[in-house]
């Protein structure tokens, strides 16, 4: 899966994956189709963290979170 795995946060408690407990995700960006919300001020603009291991998405709209990119030790000769 392209993209940066990061670990993610949610209001100061790290997120695991409900399916896999895994704890890499790729963030992704959604606009919703929120059409019942236009009148409220509700941002419209979801996050989602796509598990690196499994594929299921977590979406929060609105949500606290903390993204991290983790940097992966890939080619450190010197
Ligand atoms: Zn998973």
């Amino acid at each position: 899966m392209a993209g940066v795995p990061e670990r993610v946060d949610v209001a100061g408690r790290q997120l695991a994956c409900q399916v896999c407990r895994g704890t890499t995700f790729v963030h992704r960006t959604m606009k919703l189709a929120t059409s019942g919300f236009a009148n409220s001020g509700f941002n419209k603009q979801a996050d989602a963290a796509v598990c690196e291991t499994c594929g299921f998405v977590h979406t929060f709209l609105g949500g606290d979170l903390t993204w991290t990119r983790l940097d992966r030790p890939e080619h450190q000769s010197p």
